[in-house]
């Protein structure tokens, strides 16, 4: 099967909801009608209600950043999956590195909150990614594929049309510092083997790639033949360079 490119943008903390209408609704004119790519938008929770009234009639999917695994209680300041599907969400980002590292999330966490998202029918965008220590200690594979055996625990075949990974090296998220595209695809199809290897249908499921994609390298990441799409921080704000993102040439 031929998998399909998929573009995503991770919003971060940032946007008014005055500033989601105005983004989403920029990418809905120019990048909405696509159907050869996915486009993903990911706003702060805050922003998810406005951006999904942005994009209604498009194809732009609305992801979430993050959501705890339960469905309700005393667990303030979360938000749940069912919260999500009430809203319309219908992807949720998990294990993102600024999770891992500032708020201390763990695999056994993120699998957790995988295994909820897809119990919950929403599509998990699963991150992982070597730090610059572990990449020059030679530990990126083991890392890497460490945290996807983590986060895959107990998916099943049926599920892997909802899960989609995204590599994500630590030392070239949000640094200017991008992963040349030789480096990026040795890792892809290190995580590619892996999901395999698991039992899961490995050459199915997309694998982003994710540190500072911007409109002037794009292009050589989305030739790598592992390589299916981009999850992109920084230049997703801007209507233009996200949009010479999702129109990537290659
Ligand atoms: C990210 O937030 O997932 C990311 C890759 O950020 P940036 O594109 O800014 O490096």
């Amino acid at each position: 099967m031929a998998r399909k490119p998929i573009l995503a943008g991770n919003w971060k903390m940032h946007g008014s909801t005055a500033e989601a209408k105005a983004l989403a609704g920029g990418l809905a004119a120019k990048v909405g009608q696509q159907t050869d790519r996915g486009v993903i938008l990911g706003p702060p929770f805050t922003a998810l209600a406005t951006t999904l009234d942005a994009v209604k009639g498009t194809n732009i999917i609305v992801s979430a950043q993050n959501m705890h695994f339960e469905e309700k209680g005393a667990f303030t300041g979360e938000v749940s999956p069912t919260m999500l599907q009430d809203l319309g969400v219908t992807h949720v980002i998990l294990g993102h590195s600024e999770r891992r590292e500032i708020f201390g999330e763990t695999d056994e966490l993120i699998n957790k909150k995988v295994a909820s998202a897809l119990a919950h029918d929403l599509t998990a965008i699963l991150c992982v990614g070597e730090t610059l220590d572990q990449r020059d200690a030679g530990k990126t594979n083991d890392v890497v594929t460490g945290q996807v055996k983590a986060g895959l625990q107990g998916v099943t075949t049926a599920q892997a049309p909802k899960i989609i990974l995204a590599y994500e090296p630590v030392w070239a998220i949000g640094t200017g510092r991008v992963a040349t595209p030789e480096q990026a695809q040795d890792v892809h199809a290190a995580i590619r083997a892996c999901v395999n290897g698991l039992g899961l249908p490995g050459d199915d499921i997309a694998i982003l790639y994710g540190g500072s994609v911007k409109p002037d390298n794009v292009d050589g990441l989305m030739a790598c033949p592992d390589i299916d799409g981009a999850l992109v921080g920084g230049a997703s704000l801007k209507v233009e360079d996200f949009t010479r993102i999702v129109e990537f040439q290659s």
